[in-house]
């Protein structure tokens, strides 16, 4: 008799080989056959273990994937959130140091109180936005730095006219 070709090893694998009584009888019959088929239900055996640890991966993988792509949306909207106020939070600052650096220009002695009319009201404009800055700070930052640059838009264009 021949030994058992690839599609009786299947049917075998398959676990329908108890109605193959013949493939049966030759593996009890035949050593060579009898190895392969030993040989085979490892194979099968390992690869479905194989499989089954591969998909037990890719689920701790998906999961840890997923974790990791919520955490950098997180990551993001605070970043970007944090990006708002580090960028609210110096620009009133910047324009303030502007508005100062022009009413330094022109004092250069800064410990001298102006006196003069203009000064005095650009300095009373100057304590206004600090005042309006301080009192806005944190809840409206963005309207009192655009609130801030327009006042310095107006003391920078008043200080133009004055010259
Ligand atoms: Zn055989």
């Amino acid at each position: 008799m021949k030994h058992i070709d690839e599609q009786q090893w299947n049917a075998w694998l398959a676990e329908r080989q108890d109605r193959d009584s013949l493939l049966n009888s030759h593996l009890l019959s035949c050593e060579v056959c009898r190895a392969e088929g030993k040989r085979l239900r490892t194979m099968v055996a390992d690869f479905s273990k194989a499989a089954h640890s591969e998909a037990a991966q890719d689920e701790s993988f998906w999961s840890r994937q997923r974790a990791q792509t919520l955490q950098r949306v997180d990551e993001h909207k605070s970043s970007s959130w944090s990006l708002r106020w580090r960028w609210a939070v110096p620009v009133p600052i910047a324009v303030l140091s502007v508005v100062v650096a022009l009413v330094l220009m022109k004092n250069p002695t800064p410990k001298v109180i102006p006196v003069q009319s203009s000064d005095a009201s650009d300095e009373a404009l100057l304590l206004q936005v600090q005042y309006d800055m301080y009192r806005k700070v944190p809840s409206a930052l963005e309207p009192a730095g655009l609130l801030v640059q327009e006042r310095n838009r107006v003391l920078t264009s008043k200080k133009t006219q004055a010259k």
